[in-house]
């Protein structure tokens, strides 16, 4: 009999903060996942966007993974595994799709400084009102020559794309509903869209466990994936951990940072408040490692968590 090849899983954190109780529940999901079944783990750091992120945070992220036993396999800080040393890669697939007439520069800005990362509830998914798919060349010479600087964007095709998450169920989209939307920025930075679809693609990711908020992009990562001809991985997503106000957790959340909580509990604690949270456990003090042994995703909550 072949030998089944094992799964690979993947934490990608953003450093534009420390970690904090929200995004620390994916990663537990995904070594829990990763772990579970027996799979690999990748850690990739997602620093696409200069202004957001720092060394100082990508160390912190770091040095929560390893204090509360979440290890990994292959990845950061190895080179190869930060998005920002990755745009030869990315150059190439931009190559390739404009090549295959997909791309098209667009001179709007009003969603362009989100581009590069995650997008997070309410930031703005596409505008609307852009019609710069239809310039003709003359247009586009006389944008140009006012001196306006453009992004590119990926044309979409009507088309449903369905999908089963692996904690949500089916889901179905149009990918004309979101509609075209950025791939590189008008500065030359690469959107989180084009470069996590490839990333999860060329690091061989089969599983992908991610914050709730993602859900939204998923149908546009697949049909990208598609594209460039890749694997589609199995996605999972995971519940938000919401703040009383209802907004998903952020740097805002000074307590809950990790870096504060680990001065103030142990690894065992923060891991079984976590659990607990997540309604995979009673919430007993335990290791991520005893967690593992009883651990399912049927019992992982499905609503968003206040805390
Ligand atoms: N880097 C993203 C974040 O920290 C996660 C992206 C993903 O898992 O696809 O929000």
């Amino acid at each position: 009999m072949y030998k089944r090849q094992a799964e690979t899983g993947r934490f990608a954190p953003s450093p534009s903060g420390q970690l904090h109780m929200g995004n620390l529940a994916a990663c537990l999901l995904a070594w829990l996942d990763a772990r579970s079944t027996g799979g690999r783990l990748i850690f990739r750091m997602e620093d696409l966007d200069p202004e957001r992120s720092s060394k100082e945070n990508e160390q912190s992220i770091s040095r929560t993974l390893k204090a509360l036993g979440l290890d990994w396999d292959e990845g950061y800080p190895n080179a190869g595994y930060s998005q920002s040393g990755r745009s030869e890669k990315y150059d190439e697939v931009f190559e390739l799709l404009l090549h295959r007439d997909l791309l098209y520069p667009c001179y709007c800005s009003r969603s362009e400084r989100l581009a590069a990362s995650a997008p997070h509830p309410g930031e703005p998914r596409h505008d609307p009102g852009c019609k710069c798919r239809y310039l003709t060349a003359l247009g586009r010479r006389e944008l140009e020559q006012s001196g306006r600087r453009a992004a590119w964007k990926i044309k979409v095709p009507e088309k449903a794309i369905r999908f089963c998450d692996g904690h949500y169920g089916e889901f179905s989209e149009n990918l004309a509903d979101s509609g075209d939307f950025i791939i590189k920025r008008s500065d030359g930075v690469y959107a989180y869209q084009l470069a996590v679809s490839f990333d999860d693609m060329d690091m061989g990711i089969s599983r992908v466990v991610r914050g709730r908020d993602l859900l939204s992009s998923t149908a546009r990562q697949i049909w990208l994936i598609q594209t460039l001809g890749g694997s589609i991985p199995q996605y999972y997503h995971a519940p938000l951990i919401v703040g009383t106000d209802g907004r998903k957790l952020s740097k805002r959340y000074g307590e809950l940072g990790a870096e504060a909580m680990l001065q103030k509990h142990s690894p065992e604690e923060i891991i079984g408040r976590l659990a607990g949270l997540l309604g995979i456990s009673g919430g007993k003090p335990e290791s991520a490692a005893e967690l593992l042994g009883h651990f399912d995703w049927g019992k992982v909550e499905k609503n968003n968590i206040l805390i």
